[in-house]
């Protein structure tokens, strides 16, 4: 997918003349079709219908990552996380379903792999994350099929073989995962993931075990998680840490073996490897991402630093200390389609603030959450997290309170995948 030459975005003149672009129908082009790119379509329809929106997504269904690891514990169907486009093309917005190939941010046009080329006023780029395939020895796209990661779920396929691998597995068999080092996608959804595959070993497999490979030596709500796990899965589940051996380096995909940072090899039944990520590969290739391998933004806006024009929603920037969630790129979608209605009329930013809640699933009718609010500083230069505004669920023995959490982490996802689709 050659995009066009980095050369053409240092060039990138100053902004179109705002004012007159917003009398007439300013053009919005938004590639991506997932949790940043359909809000912004949706958003961007209800709340400023003189914006021309299309949305181009290669797929014409979308299967969320939020949820995914339900369908991993048989308590979700694959079909119940799947979702269409026709909401959005019934608001209003054009779904163009094709490859964007490259972007010219100096002519403000973006090449789509069918061949057409799009012009825009603006454009919302949300596609997402690359799995940096090598970054572990042995681990490329033929081992995922052996060792899915299922991170990117794109049409299923990835969750479903994770699914399968663990329904053939003996009862007795290890289940070996290796989690990455910060920064990736979604930070708790490894350990909701540890979680759910208990459940159903628990059911199933109660014989089995789960070893986690850690890159980190801790993690978020780790608490909170091990709390869990030593009650619903009394000796079923070792987290090993990095400073303990738990980096994994080395796959063999077709032994099915997890080697460690100090050549420890651990042979398994089933492997799960979650691989270092980057921003994903139209971000990169268009040179909006700087040497983290991720899009450098303004935080009041979302622009992008390294492209007038572009603004980079979702988990391909670096959202300080926000984390990579479906939430975060739902809100600071919102964010982008604002600024960028009020500078297409010539006006100053909305004043922003950003929202992020994460549940997860521990067990059935058992959920947990950390919420944060967020906002840039006051130079505009970086986002901080306001004091004392969010929080984590609370420690110790208190079913009714995760029963409730479980309940609200169905009502959110509800809610969130109508805000995106209908
Ligand atoms: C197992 C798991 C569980 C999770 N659980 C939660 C949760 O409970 N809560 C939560 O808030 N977050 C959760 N997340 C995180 C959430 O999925 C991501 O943060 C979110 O999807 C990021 O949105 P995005 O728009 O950046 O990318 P995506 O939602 O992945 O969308 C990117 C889209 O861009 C498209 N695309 C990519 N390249 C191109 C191109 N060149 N041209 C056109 N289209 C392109 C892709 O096809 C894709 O549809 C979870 C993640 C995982 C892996």
């Amino acid at each position: 997918m050659p995009a066009f030459p980095r050369r053409a975005l240092l060039a990138a003149p100053l902004a179109a003349p705002a004012v007159l672009r917003a009398q007439t129908q300013a053009r919005l082009l938004i590639i991506g079709g997932g949790f940043g790119g359909a809000t912004a379509a949706s958003f961007a329809r209800r709340h400023h219908p003189w914006l021309d929106v299309t949305l181009i997504e290669p797929k014409t269904r979308f299967v969320t990552c939020p949820y995914g690891n339900l369908v991993l514990a048989g308590a979700r169907q694959i079909g119940q996380i799947t979702h269409g486009y026709d909401g959005l093309r019934a608001r209003g917005v054009r779904v163009v379903h094709d490859w964007a190939a490259g972007i010219d941010a100096g002519q403000r046009q973006v090449r789509l792999a069918g061949g057409e080329t799009l012009a825009y006023d603006r454009l919302i780029l949300s596609p997402g994350i690359a799995l940096r395939w090598g970054a572990l020895e042995g681990y490329d796209e033929a081992a995922a099929e052996h060792m899915p990661h299922a991170w990117v779920p794109g049409d299923g396929a990835q969750t479903l073989l994770l699914r399968r691998q663990l329904e053939e597995m003996p009862d007795g068999g290890v289940v070996g995962l290796a989690i990455p080092a910060n920064p990736f996608r979604c930070p708790p959804g490894p350990y909701e993931r540890i979680s759910m595959i208990a459940s159903y070993l628990k059911r199933h497999k109660p014989r089995s075990k789960i070893l986690a490979l850690d890159a980190k030596e801790a993690f978020s709500k780790q608490g909170l998680f091990q709390d869990g796990w030593a009650a619903l899965y009394p000796g079923m589940i070792e987290w090993v840490p990095g400073n303990r051996d738990g980096r994994v380096t080395r796959v063999d995909a077709r032994g099915r073996v997890l080697e460690t940072e100090f050549g420890t090899q651990h042979r398994v039944a089933v492997a799960n490897v979650i691989p270092p990520q980057s921003a994903a590969r139209i971000a990169i290739e268009a040179g909006l991402t700087d040497n983290s391998g991720w899009a450098p933004v303004n935080p009041r806006t979302f622009e992008s630093r390294l492209a007038p024009g572009v603004h980079v929603v979702g988990d391909a920037n670096i959202p300080g200390p926000m984390p990579k969630s479906g939430y975060v790129a739902n809100s600071t979608a919102k964010q982008a389609v604002a600024s960028i209605a009020a500078a297409l009329r010539g006006e100053a930013p909305p004043e922003a603030v950003y929202f992020n809640t994460c549940y997860s699933h521990v067990g059935e009718d058992y959920g947990i959450s950390i919420v944060g609010v967020f906002r840039p500083n006051a130079e505009g230069t970086a986002i901080a997290e306001v004091p004392n505004s969010g929080g984590i669920s609370p420690r110790g023995n208190l079913p009714e309170q995760r029963r409730l959490e479980a309940l609200h982490a169905d009502a959110w996802y509800e809610s969130i995948t109508r805000d995106m689709f209908a």
